[in-house]
């Protein structure tokens, strides 16, 4: 498995794959690899196949964070995802410094933004007005960089994921974004690099999340006809922050096709919420 930090030489490596006529997947991350991660490394595998090249890049993207996120304190485990990612059949990680992708940040030298601006506007959007911005420029650059005929994200970043493939569509880029399931815990929550913030306490009470969508996946499922949005959305923020250290900070339905919200929720529907427990914020996602 070959590391690869330099911008100059990934792309290089790229070219040579391409010249070859081997098929590249790409899996972007920012480390930190858990089960999730490694499902979408199993997914770009099965697409590639074993004479293709799977990549995984690992980078904590300054751009998508805003200054009071938990950017600095991030965590990063270098060594620890290098033996996973050997373990799981990886060919190349992509581990680029912030120096090297974001030349002079911050002096006015790196000026240029990718925006997708219609998906990107609700929910994470909203909550976190630069968050989308920095992700579509990271991953413009990472396919650039990279040049793969796929790319594998998670379904645990809903919004993320169609905003990608939205953005791969408007901007030509010739890649088939892939979508895969969400890894969950036993007790449903869904793996996240942000779950080892949680205290013991905090953990038992980050099921609230999935108990959340399960309540309205059956609400919807029972009723007689569609369900007033607004009344769920009570109803949900009360389940979830009857725990202690839970407190909402948005519950949305919507089309998933669209992305648009829906006034009336019925089986089909989409809802995404994001939570804060104690200090870290946990986004989830279903199918109602
Ligand atoms: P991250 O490292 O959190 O930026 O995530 C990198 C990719 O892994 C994104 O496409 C995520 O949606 C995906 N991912 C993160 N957690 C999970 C999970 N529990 N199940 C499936 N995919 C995930």
């Amino acid at each position: 498995m070959r590391i690869i930090t330099a911008p100059a030489a990934m792309q290089g490596l790229a070219a040579h794959w391409q010249r070859e006529g081997t098929r590249v997947g790409l899996v972007p991350t920012m480390g930190c690899l858990h089960a999730g991660h490694l499902s979408l490394v199993t997914r770009a595998r099965s697409l590639v196949g074993q004479r293709g090249i799977v990549v995984v890049s690992i980078y904590v993207n300054p751009t998508q964070f805003a200054p009071t996120e938990d950017f600095a304190r991030y965590p990063r485990t270098r060594a620890r995802d290098a033996r996973l990612c050997r373990t799981a059949g990886v060919d190349a990680i992509f581990a680029p410094r912030d120096r090297q992708m974001y030349p002079k940040y911050g002096t006015g030298a790196f000026s240029t933004f990718v925006v997708e601006d219609s998906l990107a506007r609700g929910m994470e959007g909203a909550a976190r007005p630069t968050h989308f911005r920095g992700v579509t420029t990271v991953v413009a650059k990472l396919f650039n960089l990279v040049r793969p005929a796929i790319a594998v994200f998670g379904a645990k970043d809903f919004q993320q994921a169609a905003v990608v493939r939205r953005m791969a569509r408007d901007l030509n880029f010739p890649i088939r974004i892939v979508v895969a399931p969400i890894c969950r815990e036993p007790d449903g929550l869904a793996l996240s690099s942000r779950n080892r913030y949680l205290s013991p306490a905090e953990r038992a009470q980050a099921v609230a999340l999935i108990q959340a969508i399960r309540q309205a996946r059956q609400t919807v499922r029972r009723a007689a006809r569609p369900v007033l949005a607004n009344r769920l959305k009570s109803e949900l923020t009360w389940l979830i922050e009857t725990r202690p250290a839970a407190r909402v900070d948005y519950l949305e339905f919507f089309d998933p096709r669209t992305l648009r919200p829906v006034t009336t929720v019925r089986r089909g529907a989409h809802l995404a919420l994001a939570a804060y427990v104690g200090r870290t914020r946990l986004i989830d996602n279903g199918r109602l």
